[in-house]
C-alpha cells in the first residue's frame, strides 16, 4: 500500500481530523503535505457532505443537505518542484471505498447513496420535473451494487472522483469571480441560483487562522462548478488508469481531490446523482516543465480515461431535439436534447413499473453513456442517453409481447418543503 498521507477518522468531523482539507479554492490555503514527482501516495476522502446523509428510508436530509459546507476536499498536496506553467501529471493507480472489513478509524461503510435535489436546495438537471427530494441507497457487494429503492438493478461500479484539481492563483480567482458574478447579475434571484458567489459562512481552509482566514473566506472560490483547475469535473471515465495533465498556477500546484463516486451516468443528472461515498485514492504524480505552453494546455486538464470500465456489449439508446416539452422550437440547443433523451428514458422505464423518480436516479447512478449525436442539423440538436440492457433483471426492449411488469418496491424516499 502507498503511504497514507492525508488520513482521516470516519468517526471524526472532516474540522477535526489530524490534517484538515478544505472545500474551496483559494491560493492562500497552505499545503497540508507535499510530495515530490514519482511519489506514489494515498489519500482518504469524506463524502462530499462529511456524512449529513445516512442510510436510512427517508429523503429529510437530501432536502436539507448543507449545500454551504460542499464540498469536503482532501489536500492540498504540494508537489516539489512545481511551477506555474507547468503540467501536473496524476495518475489514478487506485480508488475504491473503504473495505468493509476494515475495522480501524475509517471502517467501511460499505454503501453509497443518490440524491434528487429539491429545486430550493441545488435543484437538479430536470428540477422542473422533479421538484422535490428524493434519496436512493446503495448497498456494494465488491465491485458491484444494488438498491432497495431501485429494484431489479445490479451493476459494476466505474469508480472515480467527482472533484480533482490544482489550485488557482489570485489572477485566476479573480477572473472566475468576476465572471460569475456578472453571470449572477443578469438574474439574482432566480431559484435554483445562476451560480454561486463566494460565502464565507461554513468555509473551511485548511490551517488559515485569524485575518488570513477572513480574508481568503471572503474571496474563495465554491467548489461546484468545474473551471480551468480540473474540479468538480465529473467525468465518470476518470477511473482506475486514468492520466490527468492539470495546468499549474501556484507554486506546488497544490492538487486537492475528494467526492469520491462508486458509479455515475454521464452528465450527474440528479445534481446528487452519482453513487456517493466515503473512500480513499492512489496516485502518482508527475511535472512536465512549461507543459502548459508547450501542448496548449491552460484552458483546462486534459486526461486520458481509465482502462477498467464495465464492459456491456448491448444498449437501449433514447434520443432527445432541442423543442421544449410545450413543443417550442429552440436553435441547437443540446442542453434541452439531452433533457428531453433523459425524459423519453424515464418515461420508457415507468412502463414497467418504475416510478418515475425511481428512472431519474438510476440514470444518475448508473453506467449510462451520454452522446450530443448530432449539433449541426439546423435547428435541432439531436443527443442521445444509451442504457446497457444488461443491468436490468428483466427483458427492457420493446417487443410486441409488451412490457413484463416488474415490483418496484418500497419506492425512493421522498421529502418536500
Ligand atoms: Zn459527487
Amino acid at each position: 500500500m502507498p503511504e497514507l498521507i492525508f488520513p482521516l477518522d470516519s468517526t471524526k468531523s472532516f474540522t477535526d481530523q489530524q490534517k484538515v482539507g478544505h472545500n474551496r479554492w483559494h491560493p492562500d490555503i497552505p499545503a497540508a503535505v507535499t510530495v515530490k514527482p514519482g511519489d506514489e501516495f494515498r489519500v482518504h476522502c469524506r463524502e462530499w457532505f462529511d456524512g449529513a446523509i445516512v442510510n436510512d428510508d427517508s429523503a429529510d436530509d437530501i432536502r436539507d443537505a448543507p449545500l454551504d459546507g460542499v464540498h469536503v476536499l482532501s489536500g492540498p498536496i504540494a508537489v516539489e518542484g512545481a511551477k506555474p506553467g507547468d503540467l501536473l501529471i496524476v495518475d489514478i493507480l487506485d480508488l475504491g471505498p473503504i473495505p468493509q472489513e476494515d475495522s480501524g478509524p475509517l471502517a467501511g461503510q460499505g454503501w453509497g447513496y443518490t440524491g434528487i435535489f429539491p429545486t430550493r436546495n441545488g435543484g437538479g438537471f430536470l428540477t422542473e420535473q422533479f421538484p422535490d427530494a428524493y434519496k436512493a441507497i446503495w448497498d456494494f457487494s465488491g465491485q458491484r451494487c444494488t438498491s432497495r429503492h431501485v429494484p431489479h438493478v445490479e451493476f459494476t461500479g466505474i469508480v472515480h472522483p467527482g472533484l480533482m484539481g490544482t489550485a488557482p492563483s489570485k489572477d485566476l480567482l479573480s477572473t472566475w469571480n468576476t465572471r460569475e458574478a456578472a453571470l449572477i447579475a443578469t438574474d439574482p434571484d432566480r431559484v435554483p441560483p445562476l451560480a454561486l458567489p463566494p460565502l464565507p459562512k461554513d468555509a473551511i481552509l485548511g490551517t488559515l487562522t485569524g485575518d488570513a482566514f477572513d480574508a481568503a473566506a471572503a474571496e474563495a472560490a465554491r467548489t461546484a462548478p468545474p473551471r480551468e483547475n480540473g474540479g468538480n469535473q465529473d467525468i465518470k471515465n476518470l477511473t482506475k488508469g486514468s492520466r490527468i495533465f492539470y495546468p499549474v498556477f501556484v507554486d506546488g500546484a497544490n492538487l486537492s481531490v475528494g467526492d469520491l463516486h462508486f458509479s455515475q451516468g454521464d452528465g450527474e443528472i440528479t445534481f446528487c446523482g452519482a453513487i456517493e461515498m466515503g473512500g480513499f485514492i492512489d496516485l502518482r504524480v508527475e511535472i512536465i516543465p512549461d507543459g502548459m505552453s508547450t501542448y496548449g494546455v491552460s484552458e483546462n486538464a486534459i486526461f486520458m480515461p481509465g482502462t477498467t470500465d464495465p464492459q456491456f456489449s448491448e444498449w437501449l439508446a433514447f434520443s432527445g431535439t432541442s423543442v421544449t416539452l410545450d413543443g417550442e422550437q429552440r436553435y441547437l440547443d443540446s442542453h434541452l436534447a439531452y433533457q428531453r433523451a433523459c425524459l423519453h428514458a424515464i418515461d420508457y422505464l415507468t412502463k414497467f413499473g418504475y416510478a418515475p423518480e425511481q428512472a431519474y436516479l438510476l440514470l444518475g447512478a448508473a453506467p449510462i453513456e451520454g452522446r450530443l449525436s448530432g449539433v449541426v442539423d439546423i435547428p435541432n440538436a439531436c443527443a442521445t442517453v444509451y442504457l446497457p440492457t444488461a443491468i436490468f433483471d428483466f427483458p427492457v426492449t420493446p417487443t410486441a409481447a409488451g412490457p413484463v411488469t416488474i415490483d418496484p418496491g418500497i419506492g425512493a424516499p421522498h421529502s418536500s418543503f
